[in-house]
């Protein structure tokens, strides 16, 4: 459409003096917005014509006069406007340019095309047109790529050019770039409670702050909800954001208020990567310090944590044992070992606890102490955790068909499957199809179980236990344990951790707290198994203060099915 105005534009240009059509041609150039300068370069004549008044307040009617439209550009702009201007010198047909007066601050856009013939140029017309709209336009969509509309600091893509561009800067200078990752702690609590508008103007108030550490080093961008982004180019010492967080800890310890007169006060956690510590790409330099963040989280509200590489590892690490792990869980590629646990005083054997393997596709056993926490965290140990109760019920009700023997099967039980509503029945459907008597199942369970909803947990446990199922308190000692909840607890049987029979011979103050554990633990009327006794002084000292079973390497290690099944054929007496 333009072109085609810019067509009968200039010909109306070229024509203006003809006679007859001129009326028509002259309402044309009249009427259009834009301005038109027209060259005779064979005869040297200059028209202005259109709305040229409407752009300049001077006329040109020589080429002398071109001088005052070049004034009208900023001087950087002068060379560049001048090639335009004077086209022909290049021999080029055409050429468009745009540019921003100083004077006014609007945009216009120049166009020039030139006429030749026999090579020679005849005559040339220049269109100048008005774009500022069009310009603010493309500023406002611009904005709306670079800016984050909510908190209007840089959104992530414009977060991810700038740092391209420093890192690219600092490679060449051997300088060095930090990332931080700001995240408001449980800030999916506080939107819940307060509502997604006022969610919003904290996440508000809170960029606001945080805009005011941009300067030419520092840039602040917010990615998601409750996530910013912090980059300084070359900063100065080893703990390089530290200053910033103390900044931003200062602002926190007091709430932010809202409109509606709320009251919010909030904690964030912090996680750092430098280039070219950390990593030499942006993209990787973003990453590095989100999973710093999050490892900062796991230490409470208002850490701040600095990348190293042995935390990319581990996050490395795991990624690959998750990916081993849903291989497992496809392929069945777990194994149950069996650890043998003793009577202390007759040295017969009590029961066995069940100890999950994996096996990754070359054969290699995976401890579970590796694989369970991060089962546990992508849910996958409720598959996990379901087949262990089906493979130990139907292994133990095959030994005691074959051997008769009265013997205890201990069961780990994660917080998450224990937490499932379809527990109970599930344990009790297979303790029912293979024909096992529940009062010869231990669940061993970890305080962890107990954290979240206690009465709702003893309550399953009471269940549990009118079943006759036994239950265990496993690693005691490690966690929250306290042995004034003990009491009210319907266990069993609890196990003494093994970081406790580590050091009871040559500490004192550890002889001292196990003896407590044992004969309160006694009088409560429950049961005890010392886990990990490695050496002989343990057993004889464990069996003198009369804790009642044993369990660890000295007597028997996790072991194989066959290897349960021998020791059952030969007897149950310890060696
Ligand atoms: P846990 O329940 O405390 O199991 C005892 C751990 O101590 C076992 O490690 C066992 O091999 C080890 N142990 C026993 N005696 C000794 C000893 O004398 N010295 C030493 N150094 N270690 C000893 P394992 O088999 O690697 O299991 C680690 C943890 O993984 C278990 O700790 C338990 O929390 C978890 N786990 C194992 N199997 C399962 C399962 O089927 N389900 C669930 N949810 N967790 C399981
Ligand atoms: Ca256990
Ligand atoms: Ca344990």
């Amino acid at each position: 459409m333009n072109d085609l105005h810019f067509q009968v534009d200039m010909l109306q240009a070229v024509n203006q003096q003809l006679n007859g059509k001129e009326k028509m041609y002259q309402l044309i150039c009249s009427t259009s917005k834009n301005a038109f300068l027209y060259f005779d370069l064979q005869k040297n004549i200059i028209h202005t014509v259109g709305n040229w008044h409407g752009f300049f307040d001077f006329k040109v009617e020589a080429a002398k006069d071109l001088i005052k439209l070049i004034d009208y550009v900023d001087d950087q702009d002068k060379t560049g406007f001048q090639e335009l201007l004077y086209l022909e010198r290049t021999k080029e047909k055409n050429r468009t340019a745009e540019y921003k007066l100083p004077s006014n601050g609007r945009w216009l856009e120049f166009e020039c095309t030139v006429n030749y013939e026999n090579e020679q140029p005849v005559e040339k017309v220049i269109r100048i047109r008005d774009i500022t709209k069009a310009k603010k336009q493309t500023e406002d969509l611009r904005y709306m790529a670079y800016y984050d509309m909510l908190t209007g600091l840089y959104n992530r893509n414009y977060f991810v050019s700038v740092l391209s561009s420093w890192i690219r800067e600092a490679h060449d200078a051997k300088e060095s770039v930090a990332v931080m990752c700001v995240d408001i702690d449980n800030f999916k609590k506080i939107n819940d409670g307060l509502g997604l508008v006022a969610g919003d103007e904290l996440i508000q108030s809170f960029g606001l702050f945080l805009k005011g550490f941009m300067d030419e080093k520092t840039i602040v961008a917010h990615v998601t909800d409750d996530t910013y982004f912090i980059a300084v180019k070359n900063p100065v010492g080893s703990h390089s954001m530290d200053e910033i967080f103390a900044a931003i800890q200062k602002r926190v310890s007091s709430p932010f208020r809202l409109m509606d007169g709320h009251e919010v006060t909030i904690s964030v956690c912090a996680g750092v990567a430098e280039y070219p510590d950390a990593s030499e790409s942006s993209l990787e330099l973003i990453n590095c310090s989100e999973i710093v963040m999050f490892r900062a989280k796991a230490q409470g509200p208002n850490s701040i944590m600095y990348f190293e590489a042995p935390i990319f590892q581990n996050f490395i690490d795991n990624i690959h044992i998750e990916n081993k792990l849903s291989e497992a869980v496809n392929t069945n590629r777990f194994v149950l070992y069996y650890q043998p646990q003793y009577d202390s005083a007759s040295g017969k054997l009590r029961g066995v606890e069940a100890l999950i393997r994996m096996q990754d596709e070359t054969g290699k056993m995976i401890s579970p102490g590796v694989f369970i926490p991060i089962a546990e965290k992508n849910g996958m140990i409720v598959p996990i955790g379901t087949w262990v109760l089906e493979e130990g019920i139907k292994k133990y009700a095959a030994w005691r068909e074959k051997y008769d023997c009265n013997l205890v099967l201990s069961l780990n039980i994660s917080a998450i499957q224990y937490k499932r509503p379809d527990f109970v029945g599930k344990l009790l459907a297979l303790l029912e199809e293979h024909k096992v008597n529940p009062k010869d199942i231990e669940l061993e369970i970890t305080e962890s179980v107990l954290i979240d909803d206690f009465d709702q947990v003893v309550k399953k446990l009471h269940t549990l236990k009118d079943y006759g199922i036994r239950i265990s308190l496993d690693d005691f000692g490690t966690g929250y344990s306290s042995l004034s909840y003990l009491k009210g607890l319907p266990i069993d049987t609890l196990k003494i951790d093994k970081s406790f029979i580590d050091t009871v011979i040559q500490d004192e103050s550890t002889q001292v707290i196990t003896e407590a554990i044992v004969s309160m633990v006694k009088k409560l009327g429950y049961e005890t198994v010392a886990e990990g006794v490695e050496t002989k002084e343990q057993y004889e000292y464990l069996k003198q203060i009369h804790c009642d079973n044993i369990q660890g390497f000295l007597l028997g290690k996790p072991m194989p099915e066959e290897e349960i099944v021998r020791l059952l054929s030969q007897g149950t007496v310890a060696g």
